[in-house]
């Protein structure tokens, strides 16, 4: 690992227990539950991620996020985000985004399952979930990382 990698990812995980510990302590539980069924941990930037379940897509909970087997980089990449997003909120981020992102996210695959995801908004309508790919995308492009 390159020193920028270590400094990064030593940044992620001190503020991540500290400011950010409500999320990240879920994610240590989320993380444990994980290890003891036999996902194996996979790393991202510094992030720990792991994939289970088929097309559902991902969550995240401070520097750990689970996605969909085959997850696309891009989905990884929005995970990421909210875990930078964690480090901004700390305390505020569950109620901020974390719940209100789960509850839409419940919300719209009810409304698809009731036939009616035709007249569903885009995914990054709100701005919680517009902010997390854009960090995404602007912090964890892989053409970022090459001038290091
Ligand atoms: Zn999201």
């Amino acid at each position: 690992m390159r020193a920028k990698t270590i400094a990064k990812t030593f940044g992620l995980w001190t503020v991540s227990l500290s400011w950010g510990c409500l999320m990240t302590f879920f994610g240590l539980s989320v993380a444990i539950a994980l290890l003891a069924t036999g996902h194996r941990p996979h790393f991202f930037h510094g992030f720990v991620w792991f994939e289970t379940g088929e097309h559902w897509g991902g969550f995240e909970c401070g520097p750990i996020f689970v996605v969909q087997r085959h997850a696309q980089e891009s989905v990884k990449r929005h995970e990421a985000g909210h875990g930078l997003q964690n480090m901004l909120l700390g305390p505020f981020m569950p109620f901020l985004i974390s719940l209100p992102s789960a509850i839409r996210y419940h919300y719209r695959a009810y409304l698809r399952r009731k036939g009616r995801g035709a007249a569903l908004p885009p995914y990054d309508s709100i701005w919680f979930e517009k902010w997390a790919t854009e960090w995404g995308e602007r912090y964890f492009l892989p053409q970022r990382e090459s001038g290091e």
